[in-house]
């Protein structure tokens, strides 16, 4: 199996005994309830699912991401993880490097202690350009950016309880599926992205990554963090995709995990995150598909292919064009295997599929699974 991202996986998830008296000994911490977003970054520090890091950014280190796409030490990295103090911290102003800030949890759970080793500035619109390649508000994780502190802390994170998922299922840690892995014998795993339920395009290109005879096992890792109006609730995706899994995919070839992280539609700079990420829960091999990671139109929906050629992150993408039923066909296809026009093509968009679902019109298995439609169609699967 492939190593963790820098050749160690990081574990900062404090023992019982530390744990015990950390909660003993809150009242002694500056505390402060940041967003929820950097929440699921101190967890996912903790667990080692952005090892090698072992705490949030200092300066030096955003900087260089910003600047270079790789962490001071020439690993590649694109997306700066750093914290912002939330506005209207009232204590925030008085931490200084040496101090421990206590992380809450919206009630009040001590989730993590960031060991504080620097305070620095942002430049918000700058760093924005850096990542996203533009500073438009329109840009959701632009948005989050500008809306966010102008100062950051930076240090080590100790993890000392997980969050709490808002559904009843666990999210496994990077040793955690990696165990997993190796009980099913598997050595060489696809990590699939997605972040809704799953139509017939997406299936196409786990089922071609399946064939492929370097290849053991599929994680299907959907990102169910922070959502939006309209998004599909996570245990919605998690359903829909427990039924395509039961009903259509040998059970011993996949397994199915949920991520809480905050999706950063960065594209080509959030893909390559997002596979670092994978590696370190395991996965050797990464799916691509056309346009991973976008939002709106502002960025190149083949760029997060070619940013796998710029950086080596030692993982293997496996890239695949814009895939469809053609009618002509009578397959599944891309524009390398079908000579037949666009108007040939069922169009898979989740706009067309909400649209259907929306009007109880028919969703033809050639877009849906069935048993995936039959989730879909259940009361407020969507966040109002
Ligand atoms: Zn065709």
């Amino acid at each position: 199996m492939i190593d963790p991202y820098g050749g160690r996986l990081v574990e900062r998830e404090l023992p019982e005994a530390a744990r015990a008296r950390r909660d003993a000994e809150r009242g002694h911490l500056v505390t402060v309830h940041p967003p929820i977003d950097q929440l699921y970054d101190a967890e996912k520090i903790g667990i080692g699912a952005y090892s090698p890091l072992e705490g949030f950014m200092d300066a030096e280190t955003v900087r260089s991401v910003a600047a270079t796409g790789r962490l001071p030490n020439g690993l590649p990295w694109s997306i700066p993880i750093h914290f912002p103090v939330p506005p209207g911290t009232p204590s925030a102003s008085s931490v200084r490097a040496g101090d421990e800030v206590g992380l809450l949890d919206g009630q009040d759970r001590l989730i993590a202690v960031l060991h504080v080793e620097e305070t620095f500035p942002i430049d918000r619109r700058a760093l924005a350009r850096a990542t996203y390649g533009t500073d438009d508000p329109a840009h959701p994780n632009v948005a989050d950016l500008l809306a966010g502190g102008e100062t950051a802390w930076a240090g080590p994170v100790d993890l000392v309880h997980r969050l709490l998922p808002p559904w009843e299922r666990d999210e496994p840690t990077p040793a955690e599926t990696r165990a997993e892995f190796s009980r099913r014998g598997w050595s060489r795993v696809a990590a699939y992205q997605c972040r809704n339920p799953p139509h017939t395009a997406h299936e196409y290109i786990q089922r071609l990554t399946l064939e492929r005879e370097d290849v053991d096992g599929l994680l299907i890792h959907p990102v169910v963090g922070r959502l939006k109006k309209g998004d599909y609730r996570p245990e919605v995706i998690l359903q829909a995709y427990d039924a395509l899994v039961r009903h259509y995919y040998p059970a011993d070839r996949v397994l199915m995990s949920p991520l809480t992280i905050t999706m950063r539609y960065g594209g080509p700079k959030a893909a390559l995150f997002l596979a670092i990420v994978r590696r370190n829960y395991g996965c050797g091999v990464y799916i691509v598909g056309r346009d991973q990671a976008g939002v709106g139109k502002y960025y190149d929906p083949y760029a997060c292919h070619r940013v796998f050629d710029a950086f080596d992150i030692g993982v293997l993408p496996v890239r695949y064009e814009e895939s469809f039923f053609c009618r002509r066909c009578g397959w599944m296809a891309s524009g390398r295997t079908c000579v037949h026009p666009a108007s040939e093509r069922a169009e898979t968009s989740q706009s067309r599929i909400r649209e259907a679902l929306a009007s109880g019109a028919p969703l033809p298995p050639e877009i849906l699974r069935p048993e995936v439609a039959e989730v879909l169609r259940r009361p407020n699967v969507t966040i109002v």
